[in-house]
């Protein structure tokens, strides 16, 4: 963010609470870019005994990750994940637990993911490039972002 949004000034760099913040110059403004996280809702999906693991379009070749995407106004966590699961593979399904709360600093976001389980016939969404299904016991946790629920779902599963 490079301009004020309440009064189109441009943004300077301030100290503000111990951290260094884009700020509006106007002291009557006083507006401060937080840039604080946005929630992202993932679903860590299990359809006929599979995980299914997605890669959006633009991502690189092998990158897969769980069925998520941010969360919509006026919906609680659990509704928005059931919502991106049916946009993005066209499924229906049901919460069985929240699996954790997790920073990805990187892109700043805060992920909030569930355990769902989900039937039905699979159909991708326009944001998904590739599909792919994996036995829970070859699933292989990565280290960042959604990667840190599959860690804590498969040291729950035993
Ligand atoms: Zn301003």
């Amino acid at each position: 963010m490079r301009y004020c949004p309440r009064c189109a000034r441009a943004l300077e760099s301030r100290e503000q609470g111990g951290r260094a913040r884009s700020s509006c110059p106007d002291a009557d403004c006083g507006f401060v870019f937080y840039d604080n996280p946005l929630p992202v809702v993932a679903a860590l999906v299990e359809h006929e005994g599979h995980v299914l693991l997605v890669r959006n379009h633009g991502w690189p070749e092998k990158w897969f990750g769980l069925v998520s995407g941010f969360l919509e106004r006026g919906e609680t966590p659990a509704e928005g994940a059931l919502r991106e699961l049916k946009e993005e593979v066209g499924l229906a399904g049901e919460v069985v637990r929240l699996l954790g709360v997790y920073g990805f600093s990187e892109r700043n976001e805060v992920i909030i993911a569930f355990h769902v389980r989900a039937s039905g016939t699979i159909q991708l969404g326009e944001e998904i490039a590739e599909l792919r299904k994996v036995l829970p016991e070859r699933l292989r946790p990565w280290p960042f972002g959604t990667g840190q629920a599959v860690a804590d779902w498969l040291a729950t599963r035993g």
